[in-house]
């Protein structure tokens, strides 16, 4: 396995995470990592079956409180997975999508959030 964090090619097993996640060590930087890290699954008590929940509940336009509900994760555990899910997309959008001649452009959603008001 290629090393996550200096890209060197052989990076080895090295036992396994509390978790049962398996870590492995690069003989070139002599760190550790998990498998996962660089994943949405890094560091967070989701299974790979609440993320897809989540996620697919959140683009079919339930509300981040009503996704907290649906799944019986904390709405800061639902922000958090949303967010950071947003972030790899936008990364896999930007390096996927360079250089593309276009003569229109078609905005098929936008979202804004004006202004939160104390209740009166
Ligand atoms: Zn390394």
């Amino acid at each position: 396995m290629e090393c996550i964090l200096c890209g060197h090619e052989k990076a080895h097993k090295h036992g396994k995470t509390a978790k049962g996640i398996q870590r492995y060590k690069c003989p070139h930087c002599g760190q550790t990592f998990p498998e996962n890290l660089n994943t949405l699954y890094y560091n967070r008590h989701l299974s790979s079956d609440e993320v897809h929940t989540i996620l697919q509940s959140h683009a079919e336009g339930s509300s981040l409180r009503g996704v907290s509900r649906i799944s019986g994760r904390a709405y800061g555990t639902v922000v958090s997975l949303i967010r950071d899910a947003a972030q790899k997309a936008q990364m896999v959008h930007n390096h996927e999508v360079q250089q593309i001649t276009t003569e229109e452009i078609i905005g098929d959603e936008m979202w804004s959030f004006i202004k939160k008001t104390e209740a009166l």
